[in-house]
């Protein structure tokens, strides 16, 4: 689907190059540590409107410089700017579909040695088609073996290149083993998130999903889920989960930018509920496809219009 050879550009280097030009040398830093962090942020197409609108710019560029903070990375770009620069590409390729926006702050240094107090930082943004990340009918997961990172060894809390190693290790297991996808426990025990998701359970009406000192990713779905339910009078609470929980809830369910709402039916075999998707996963997940194609008065604040922004007036 990804067009390389054509028309399709990238932000790199400080300008808008065909795809296929945005390469690094194989000694860069981040190639060879993971020292980059990045970003992952979806553009809905809304026909009706003959807008692309994407989701939770903002906040997504708010984390990726938390993100290089961590790194020291120093972008010398606001989030104004990032947000504008993502809307000129996407402009420029002329983006009338769903798509998904890869921004990656990088390491580009040809030094060796793994450290982070290097003076040699970089963008680059390209776009991509996407339609679902995961089957939207309902998983069959597991808990993996392999533990969470934890905050004090390699945060997860900063989106870094280098730490999707422990996702890809759960995600492979996962799958080698028959499994849709995994859940990620933390050192002690508990329930943290899965490769690229976050994990929500409904418990006698209630919403629950891991706080944020429990080694997650903070997601920007998750954050926007929680807003959603509150909007549908679903109360929530963010505490600790246990593994053997995950047997008894009523619902559970994956969100993420590229997960959106993935419903999860069974975990080690078990079924989740009855093992159909469970109704407050059914309502959020209406509301949150409602949402981020603009559909939603009340949230059209979380949704950039790309091409009203090139002159003509949005409503
Ligand atoms: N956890 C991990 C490990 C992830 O990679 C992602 C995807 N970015 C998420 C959670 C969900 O975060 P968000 O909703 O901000 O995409």
């Amino acid at each position: 689907m990804v067009d390389t050879a054509g028309e399709t550009l990238a932000y790199f280097n400080g300008g808008f190059v065909p795809l296929a030009e945005a390469k690094v040398s194989v000694m860069t830093h981040a190639f060879n540590y993971g020292t980059g962090c990045f970003e992952g942020i979806r553009g809905y197409w809304n026909a009706d409107d003959e807008e692309l609108y994407v989701f939770q710019m903002q906040a997504h560029y708010q984390r990726l410089l938390r993100s290089c903070k961590t790194l020291m990375i120093d972008l010398k770009m606001s989030v104004d700017t990032l947000c504008e620069t993502t809307s000129e590409l996407l402009r420029r390729n002329d983006t009338r579909y769903d798509v998904y926006i890869r921004p990656l702050a990088y390491k580009d240094s040809l030094e060796l040695g793994p450290r982070l107090n290097i003076a040699a930082d970089a963008l680059t943004i390209y776009t991509r088609p996407l339609g679902n990340y995961l089957d939207d009918s309902g998983l069959s997961v597991c808990v993996s073996s392999w533990t969470r990172i934890d905050d004090n060894a390699a945060p997860a809390r900063a989106k870094i290149t280098g730490t999707y190693i422990n996702s890809a290790l759960a995600r492979t297991e996962a799958e080698l083993n028959g499994f849709d996808e995994a859940i990620m426990l933390t050192s002690d025990g508990h329930v943290a998130e899965g490769s690229a998701e976050n994990i929500l359970m409904v418990e006698g009406g209630k919403l629950i999903t891991p706080p944020t000192s429990e080694n997650i990713l903070v997601g920007i779905t998750r954050a926007s889920v929680l807003a959603l339910a509150a909007d549908l009078g679903i109360p929530v609470a963010e505490r600790r989960i246990d593994r053997s929980e995950l047997y008894g809830v009523d619902e559970l369910f994956f969100c993420g930018t590229g997960a959106q709402i993935t419903p999860v039916t069974s975990v080690d075999r078990r079924p989740v509920g009855d093992g159909a998707i469970g109704p407050i996963t059914h309502k959020l997940r209406e509301a949150y496809n409602r949402a981020v194609r603009g559909q939603d008065a009340a949230h059209r604040d979380w949704c950039t219009p790309i091409f009203a922004r090139a002159g003509v007036a949005a409503d």
